[in-house]
């Protein structure tokens, strides 16, 4: 019998490995862009036609190839990026595969020109179906020209599968995105069907954001800045307030390489739990640094997805440190940096069982350090004016996001159910009683537990409460937290506790029901891991004691409220996530009536 295995053909192997590398033309635009990345370019042109199918054009000014690479780096496992095994673990570049430029040629006309800086002449070179139709010496600028037109000209099957060309267009568009955000130092144009789509100066991340999310000059950004030993974070997250309700702004980034992670997002929308409303969703650009040897970027071959070597570790350190960012904005947030001490206290003894190198913090283009030519910056006198207003401080904030202290209430009245109709500074809000009043309680309770425990009024008899074992043994695990908040109770023998003071605002309290309904209020959020222990009690007192929607308050007291809301660092909704109040203009109205 003869024999059965023979070797493919490389043409094969390639279409067979391009299958994993290309999936549709944004997924050339990727590894492109990548490579003049790499190659240190300070400006790179992207030019797609008919949603990349026709033509991607990717143009760099980077180190160029030499005549011998400019052959070789089609073939398959081609690359300068690594020669040895160890290479593998200390990846900070893109490539390293050797498989992109390979894979490429399989699958679509090739067209390059590229030369370095030491050269006279360059290289052009033109390949198809892998093979080279032509290689000659040509007069070019130092860098690299690559043009992939006809993509899946040979792969009937793949072309079909193409979406529209506005669906493949908006694949391209992302991973422009990508890469663009991740190094706002390099200059970067990307035009669609002669148009231009992007022009991208140098300039700060945050700018960068801006132009890529379309941001208004108002649109304001946190900054994240937290350097580890082992792990840093570096970025802009949007104010709660600015949150949107659909997802798509998210920009997580490991060692400068675009992932796709939903375990970190869930990282950072629970950091946001308790100020943005139920259905929206944070905007951030966000960079974690840590020695690469701590993160598996091989785990997919298109590698956006990566594994690290302790994700709940990461998990917590990014959600203190955007919590961090947030408490700007809040002054009664629980302290975070405890959490982060926690944590770097535990890597001690995971991350850092022998001497870890430090994160190279050179290597940090998210720094804001990087200037920019105004002069030739088409949106730069939006930047400009944008900074002007902030130095000035004379953005007009819409009152919605804005903590004033002392606010008169002109004129108040109740609409029923719990509904508050108030004139604040000339604008109409109306109110939801009872959500308002839980954010006022909850910040006024985390401020108690973290910084200023209440003192409490003594009972002149004390009570004594019986619960259940359950019960009981929960109440211990609260009760130096529940002294803070000025609710004097102590166990007493098995399964009983004694009251023996109160909060002058709750003294006139049934202590059973407070203590029951606290205890009930707790084990609701007992299992989201998106509230600490110090908020989940604040919340449940606050829930057990906010004023119900049913109560008709005297005029006073809802003035009070609205005064106590508005006074509150963040009042747009409630601990929970749901609006506290809509606010309307007499602009507004004239617009509604002129409309009818
Ligand atoms: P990888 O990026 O994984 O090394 P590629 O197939 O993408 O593999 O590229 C192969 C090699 O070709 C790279 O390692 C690099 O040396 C060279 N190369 C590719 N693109 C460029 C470029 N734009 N400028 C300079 N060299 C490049
Ligand atoms: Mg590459």
């Amino acid at each position: 019998m003869v024999d059965r295995i023979s070797l493919l053909p490389d043409s094969l192997a390639n279409k067979i490995a391009a299958g994993e590398v290309v999936q549709r033309p944004a997924s050339v635009v990727k590894e492109l862009l990548e490579n003049a990345v790499d190659a240190e370019a300070t400006q790179i042109t992207l030019v797609i036609k008919d949603g990349g199918s026709s033509l991607i054009q990717v143009k760099d000014n980077g180190m160029g190839m030499s005549v011998t690479d400019a052959r070789l780096c089609w073939e398959r496992h081609a690359t300068s990026k690594i020669k040895k095994v160890e290479d593998l673990f200390n990846i900070r570049s893109f490539g390293f595969r050797g498989e992109a430029l390979a894979s490429i040629a399989a699958v679509a006309r090739v067209d390059m020109k590229t030369k370095r800086e030491e050269d006279n002449m360059g290289t052009h070179i033109m390949i198809e179906d892998c093979k080279v139709n032509k290689q000659e010496p040509t007069q070019t600028n130092t860098g690299t020209s690559i043009a992939v037109s006809n993509l899946f000209y040979n792969l009937p099957a793949r072309r079909n599968f193409l979406k529209s060309v506005s669906v493949e267009n908006r694949h391209c568009a992302d991973e422009f995105i990508r890469v663009a955000l991740a190094y706002p130092h390099i200059d970067f144009t990307f035009t669609n069907n002669g148009n231009e789509l992007f022009r991208l100066l140098p300039g700060s991340l945050k700018q960068r954001f801006f132009e890529l999310m379309g941001y208004k000059s108002n649109t304001r950004l946190l900054s994240v800045n937290e350097e580890t030993d082992f792990i840093s974070l570096n970025g802009w997250i949007c104010e709660p307030s600015q949150a949107k309700k659909s997802r798509g702004e998210q920009f997580f980034f490991v060692n400068n390489r675009f992932i796709k992670d939903s375990y970190l997002n869930h990282a950072v929308f629970t950091a946001y739990q308790d100020l943005i409303e139920k259905d929206r969703f944070a905007s951030f650009v966000l960079n974690i640094s840590l020695d690469p040897k701590h993160v598996d970027i091989n785990v997919h071959p298109t590698k956006t997805e990566v594994k690290f070597d302790d994700e709940r570790a990461v998990y917590i350190f990014v959600k203190s440190v955007v919590r961090k960012a947030l408490s700007g904005l809040l002054a009664a947030i629980e302290p975070e940096d405890t959490a982060i001490s926690t944590f770097l206290s535990q890597k001690e003894s995971t991350f850092l069982t022998q001497p870890t190198p430090k994160v190279d913090k050179s290597f940090n283009p998210f720094s804001d350090q990087q200037k920019y030519s105004p002069k030739i910056h088409p949106n730069w006198e939006r930047y400009y004016e944008m900074e002007k207003e902030e130095n000035q401080n004379n953005v007009q904030l819409p009152l919605v996001e804005k903590q004033i202290k002392n606010v008169e209430i002109e004129h108040c009245f109740s609409l029923n159910q719990g509904i508050i109709v108030a004139k604040v500074l000339g604008q109409m809000q109306v109110i939801h009683q009872h959500r308002a009043h839980l954010r006022i309680l909850y910040e006024k309770f985390l401020n108690a537990l973290n910084n200023q425990p209440v003192s409490s009024q003594a009972l002149l008899f004390p009570r004594t409460i019986v619960l259940s074992a359950a019960d009981f043994e929960l109440f211990n695990s609260l009760q130096p937290d529940i002294v803070k908040l000025g609710v004097e109770m102590h166990a007493f023998g098995s399964n009983k506790v004694i009251v023996n003071g109160l909060p002058p605002t709750l003294i006139k309290a049934n202590e059973k029901d407070l203590l029951e309904g606290l205890l009930e209020q707790y084990k609701l959020n007992k299992n989201d891991i998106s509230l600490g222990h110090i908020a989940k009690l604040a919340l449940a007192l606050a829930s057990k004691t906010a004023i119900s929607s049913n109560k008709n308050l005297p005029e006073e007291e809802q003035k009070q409220l609205v005064q106590d809301l508005f006074a509150c660092p963040f009042n747009t909704t409630d601990p929970k996530g749901e609006r506290i109040y809509f606010t309307y203009s007499a602009d507004q109205w004239i617009e509604k009536f002129d409309a009818n």
